[in-house]
């Protein structure tokens, strides 16, 4: 195993979904079901033995960030409920400063709404515009390059 990856946290979340998939499956007989744990184990399998230590790390980060964004949900939702549906949404716990915004659960990133972040093409300096503006020119404020994208 040496110079692999092994198991982390994503691993563990992938084995326990098998799991479930895998005992759905005894109970439905679905094919669907099927391909969908078969799928998820070939991933789960593919992580342990990868050798890409730092891709199959930043996976786990995008997963624990994911995870910690939904369980600040979660817990507003019912911090929410407590206080007889008054949302005042103090965001005291440690998700909700943080993830207020937005939630990728892709990249794992909390962003604002209002804004989209591009790379320039050519030297690939973050240009942030604001968003719903349909297509628009814009222009490097490091290189001048100008390029058309859609808001
Ligand atoms: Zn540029």
């Amino acid at each position: 195993m040496q110079g692999r990856y092994g198991i982390d946290a994503l691993g563990r979340f992938l084995i326990y979904s098998v799991m479930i998939f895998s005992l759905l499956n005894l109970l439905f007989g679905s094919l669907i079901l099927f391909t969908l744990d078969l799928a998820i184990w070939s991933y789960a399998f593919y992580r342990v033995f990868s050798k890409d230590i730092y891709k199959r790390s930043m996976e786990n980060n995008r997963y624990l960030n994911f995870k910690a964004c939904i369980s600040g949900k979660i817990k507003r939702f019912f911090n929410r409920f407590r206080q007889g549906g008054n949302a005042s949404g103090d965001g005291s716990d440690e998700c909700g400063q943080k993830f207020r915004s937005k939630c990728n659960s892709f990249s794992g990133k909390c962003y604002d709404d209002t804004y989209k972040v591009f790379k320039c093409p050519k030297c690939r300096q973050k240009l942030r515009v604001p968003r719903g503006k349909g297509k628009i020119m814009i222009t490097c404020r490091r290189c001048q390059y100008e390029f058309i994208k859609r808001t």
